[in-house]
């Protein structure tokens, strides 16, 4: 099915590279210890996995030309767990805005990914290949990463179930950094069922990760929504928010309350500032990360007479746009003069949101709102207009400076046949929870 997509005139693309011989390879290795009786219940199943995690021998590239070439010369942990430890057999690397910055999967330096439900629409970004492989058949699970909710916003965006974590329960070992406070490695799947199986795959203590915890999660999946406390924040009725979202809100919140959920209206105060408090402390971060790219330990070098040169010329021609106009903006706000009024005000506020979350929390289980503002948005729509492209996450982006998790559910269609998608938010290391829920309302 891979191959036929690829080949078709309006491919989905969702796969940067494909290894069939391996991953048949693996298939049957997988097979035999079934034979024996070994195993746990991943082994065999197949997975995508985005060309931000490294997988030993294989080429990673973030989908820039910078890292063309690069061989991963180590697994990440969540691959060590996966395929190694559970025998899952891995399809290819799937394709992503380059180094993870984007909202639609348009800034990879391989080409576009198309929504497998609409050719002519974008599949979400950044994680937009995983998504549109689960979503588009070709592959039953994905591995992807989340930033400011680029695992949740092309779940929505391609139909399927997909789960940011809380921060610290999934070791970012092996994962290339963007924003290292704000990564998280989460499942793109078909069920919240098959998410929840990944996410126990994946989840535990990582000494070669700092920021990983010590928590072991515990996951039941009844979804008993009788009692379940379900808060809907006000402020995430916006502007420029499309009506067949609002309508599917309240479809969903009448079913909830049929089920017996109570449904209550909370507040978070601060959400209107998350948006641009995640662009100072995101591109802060990612300007320091995205040092490491001078053309002499990885990938792309170019050609030139001095060493200077080479690093200037390796860099304006290895990175594309949107990733140099990060780089710029998070110099800028770390610069001397610059730091205190914006990135250590980013952190204040940051803060300030975190607390709104703690204080909602003391009230209801789960908070409940939608994925994103608008069902998936047309290729090239939003291209060369930043700022609206940054404003397709702003239902996702507060989960990540809290460091709570957060999952993506599939919801319906809109009246043209597109995928809409509904969030849900959690406590932190209540990701069992969240799932429980989630199940129920799924
Ligand atoms: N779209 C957001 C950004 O461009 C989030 C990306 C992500 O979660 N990796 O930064």
């Amino acid at each position: 099915a891979i191959e036929r997509d690829e080949t078709s005139s309006e491919p989905i693309h969702a796969y940067v590279s494909v290894y069939t011989e391996d991953a048949l390879a693996m298939a049957q290795e997988a097979d035999k210890k079934r034979a024996r009786g070994e195993g746990t219940k991943l082994t065999g199943i197949p997975i995508a996995i985005k060309d931000n995690i490294n997988v030993r021998g294989y080429e990673t590239t973030c989908s820039s030309r910078i890292l063309k070439g690069y061989k991963a010369s180590y697994d990440a942990t969540v691959v060590e767990k996966l395929i190694r430890h559970h025998g899952m057999v891995f399809l290819g690397k799937t394709n992503m805005d380059e180094f993870a910055m984007g909202s639609s999967t348009e800034t990879s330096a391989y080409g576009i990914t198309r929504n497998p439900f609409d050719r002519k629409r974008v599949p979400g970004g950044s994680s937009g290949g995983s998504a549109a492989s689960v979503g588009g058949k070709l592959a039953p699970v994905a591995l992807g990463s989340d930033t400011g909710g680029s695992i949740r916003q092309p779940a929505a965006f391609c139909g399927c179930v997909g789960l940011k974590p809380t921060y610290g329960t999934v070791s970012r070992y092996g994962l290339v950094a963007f924003a290292s406070s704000l990564d998280q490695i989460g499942p793109l799947a078909r069920t919240v069922e098959d998410a929840a199986w990944i996410y126990e795959a994946i989840a535990g203590h990582d000494p070669r990760d700092s920021t990983s915890v010590e928590h072991v999660p515990v996951l039941k999946l009844e979804g008993n929504l009788k009692g379940v406390r379900i808060g809907v924040p006000k402020e995430f009725i916006v502007e420029g928010m499309s009506q067949e979202v609002k309508e599917n809100l309240e479809t969903v919140l009448r079913k909830l309350e049929q089920e017996g959920a109570i449904v209550k209206e909370i507040s978070l105060p601060h959400s209107e500032y998350a948006v641009p408090t995640y662009y100072v402390v995101a591109t802060a971060e990612a300007s320091s990360n995205l040092e490491r790219y001078d053309g002499v330990k990885y990938g792309y070098r170019a050609q030139a007479g001095t060493l200077s040169e080479m690093y200037v010329k390796t860099r304006t021609e290895g990175f594309g746009a949107e990733v140099k106009r990060r780089i710029m903006l998070g110099t800028y706000v770390l610069s001397a003069g610059y730091y205190d009024a914006y990135y250590l005000k980013a952190l204040k506020v940051r803060t300030l949101i975190r607390q709104d979350f703690q204080k909602a929390f003391a009230q209801v289980d789960v908070i409940l709102g939608p994925t994103t503002p608008t069902p998936p948005f047309g290729i090239g729509e939003k291209l060369n207009d930043p700022i609206s492209m940054y404003l397709s996450d702003i239902y996702t982006i507060s989960a990540n400076l809290a460091g709570i998790p957060a999952i993506s559910l599939p919801s319906g269609w809109t009246k043209t046949g597109l995928p809409l998608g509904i969030q849900l938010m959690g406590d932190a290391l209540n990701d069992g929870k969240l799932l429980d829920v989630a199940y129920g309302v799924e």
